[in-house]
């Protein structure tokens, strides 16, 4: 019996909400209740951005507290997983949130370039940041937008700052960075196994790369998938997608196509090591 498969939905993201993009949830209680939605189609794992109230990023923590406490309630059992990530914050500020010792929190190693920026993450804030992380007990979920970052990852092993079972995301789609491409998909989880040998992982396909990029991860055994607002708005080039649940059972789909069984909340924190 093949493993179950953790299906995590990243709800909101940093890029402004677009007049054409109504589902987009940004306010906490929108939040909640798109979340709850997913959880009920399938999802067991929240990557969790907040906004502001004019909408941009925010780091304030006691927003991600106000999500964390919403989803406690409404979404039992499903993991937590705050973003660390740049666009738009003062990187002194991004782990702000680690205090609120959710699950998970996502954990970039190195820097890349990104449609409209450079999304820098200097090695000294990769250790710091994964030094929170571990003095809070929040396990990181490894952003890889470059085979360096998977180095990156290795060398905090190496330092005792994560441990020698990460749960690793191969970012694909993102202009300027890895193209979507299933040799290169390959080419990334050969390093992934040869040098991080015991890691979990799963891959994330951006935009209208999402659905391919799912497949070519569950054909390839992955333990999670990825999908969400935050990634692809679009059911089909014409069409939006209504709500994240509705990118969800698309990805609970997928799961079934490939004959294996959507993973419950109890199974998610098994697999990704994490407390019942
Ligand atoms: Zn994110």
């Amino acid at each position: 019996m093949s493993e179950p498969v953790v299906i995590a939905v990243a709800i909101t993201g940093s890029v402004p909400r677009k007049a054409d993009n109504p589902a987009l949830p940004v306010t906490v209680a929108e939040q909640i209740a798109s979340t709850r939605e997913a959880y009920e189609a399938g999802a067991t794992l929240a990557h969790i951005h907040v906004r502001n109230d004019d909408e941009t990023p925010s780091s304030d923590p006691g927003r991600f507290a106000a999500v964390q406490d919403g989803l406690r309630q409404a979404c039992p059992g499903m993991i937590v997983q705050f973003s660390t990530g740049g666009r738009g914050r003062d990187p002194a500020s991004r782990g702000l949130s680690l205090q609120h010792r959710p699950d998970m929190a996502s954990l970039s190693t190195g820097s890349v370039n990104f449609p409209t920026i450079v999304y820098e993450n200097h090695a000294t804030l990769v250790a710091d940041l994964a030094g929170q992380m571990q003095r809070y007990g929040v396990r990181p979920e490894i952003e890889i937008f470059d085979l360096s970052h998977l180095h990156g990852a290795r060398r905090l092993v190496e330092a005792g700052l994560i441990d020698a079972r990460p749960h690793v995301q191969f970012v694909m789609g993102v202009k300027n960075a890895m193209p979507a491409d299933p040799h290169l998909l390959d080419l990334l989880l050969g390093e992934a196994r040869r040098i991080l040998p015991k890691a979990t992982w799963t891959a994330a396909g951006i935009g209208r790369h999402q659905a391919e990029v799912m497949d070519w991860a569950l054909a390839r055994g992955a333990c999670a998938v990825r999908t969400g607002l935050e990634d692809n708005i679009r059911i089909t080039r014409d069409r939006l997608a209504g709500s994240n649940a509705e990118l969800v059972a698309l990805a609970a789909d997928a799961v079934r196509r490939h004959g294996r069984r959507i993973a419950t909340p109890s199974d998610a924190r098994r697999i990704l090591d994490l407390a019942p």
